[in-house]
């Protein structure tokens, strides 16, 4: 073996009833002024979180996905006036969202408690929308120091959202994959999250508070975001990228949509990968199998069922082959839009 693989400083807490050990937690991290921020559906569970453990914080419940510059404008004003000396992000990708960009500005560390499986509480990855275009960064300031996932918390997830979020988390397993940077622990990370959702997720849509199951999902979601924070992704982030900054695709639908035929457009070139995801799956055809599954828990069929416009898909197609990163298969204008086109129509890749 030969390889370098990053390893990145944060305290990570996982169990059920385990939020409980919030208080002692970010005192022994110092933060004695937290300001809780949530999406306003998540404002009453971080505050049943916060009274629970007997946490007294200043309160930010107007958390939007995406992370739109106004919005981060209002949780800093809010930060400021609580004179916060640290964040707490309780919810999904969305919260943690604000709370990195609070922490471009100074207003750190972050406490992440994870609702959702989007994996962001794992990646020092941050970004911003302004005037519709996203930008961001990496930087280990906004990675949460401390992540809490207890499965309880996920329970009442809706499932049509714990579907979408956790083919999000497949996604950066199959794109840990075939990275250029995977290494033998990206490889086992990737491969075991990977079986877990297989196995987990059609349970959860039959059995919603199934602890075992949520804790299976939580688990695979904490792993896909150490696989790409270690790993890198490929083309299927860029395309999402790409669907969301420019089309306004909901985050993790375009996820769940997608993969199959980015999947489909590069296990030509991906052969471990594919050979992989098929052990752990246990089907032939990975890029078809995970379609089958996708369709057997409810995913949504195609782009055009989340809006996206017929007439979008050239200007789509050439962003994606523009845009400079490492793919697998090169991207080309021909072959992509054949991509985009299936992936719109929602027939089988
Ligand atoms: P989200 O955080 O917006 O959550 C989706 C919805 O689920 C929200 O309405 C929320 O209130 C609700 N919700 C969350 N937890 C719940 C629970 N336990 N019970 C009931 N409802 C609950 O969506 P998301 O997909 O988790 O995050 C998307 C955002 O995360 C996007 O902005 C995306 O760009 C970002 N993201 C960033 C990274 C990164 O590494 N930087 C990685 C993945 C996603």
């Amino acid at each position: 073996m030969n390889f370098t693989s990053v390893q990145l400083p944060r305290r990570i807490i996982f169990g059920t009833g385990r939020v409980s050990e919030l208080g002692e937690e970010i005192k022994a991290l110092g933060i004695s002024r937290p300001i809780a921020v949530s999406t306003p559906g998540g404002a009453n569970r971080a505050n049943a979180i916060l009274e629970a453990s007997s946490v007294v914080a200043a309160r930010f419940n107007g958390a939007e996905m995406h992370a739109p510059a106004e919005c981060v404008e209002r949780a800093l004003s809010a930060a400021k006036n609580s004179d916060a000396d640290g964040v707490i992000a309780c919810g999904g990708g969305s919260a943690v969202g604000i709370a990195k960009a609070m922490a471009v500005s100074s207003y750190r560390p972050i406490v992440a408690i994870t609702t959702t499986y989007s994996g962001s509480e794992m990646t020092p990855v941050y970004s911003m929308t302004r005037e519709g275009a996203k930008t961001g960064g990496q930087s280990i300031d906004v990675l949460p120091k401390l992540v809490i996932y207890d499965p309880e918390l996920t329970l009442d997830l809706p499932v049509p959202i714990s579907v979408t979020s956790a083919l999000n988390s497949l996604a950066h397993c199959v794109e840990g994959l075939y990275s250029i940077q995977r290494d033998p622990m990206v490889d086992r990370m990737a491969s075991d999250a990977i079986g877990l959702i297989a196995k987990s997720l059609p349970r959860i849509v039959e059995q919603p508070n199934s602890v075992v199951d949520r804790e299976n999902l939580l688990y695979a979601s904490c792993l896909g975001g150490m696989v790409m924070t270690s790993a890198g992704m490929a083309l299927h982030h860029k395309a999402c990228h790409v669907l969301g900054g420019t089309f306004g695709l909901p985050h993790a639908e375009t996820h769940a949509v997608l993969l199959p035929y980015v999947m489909r457009y590069n296990a030509s070139v991906a052969h471990h990968a594919m050979s992989v995801i098929e052990h752990e799956i246990k089907q032939p055809d990975a890029p078809f199998a995970i379609y089958s599954l996708g369709q057997a828990v409810g995913a949504p069929r195609g782009l055009k069922a989340l809006g996206m416009p017929e007439e979008g898909l050239n200007k789509a197609a050439e962003m994606i082959v523009n845009a400079p990163y490492y793919n697998p298969r090169t991207p080309e204008i021909a072959g992509i839009l054949d991509m985009l086109r299936a992936a719109w129509s929602g027939e089988a890749p």
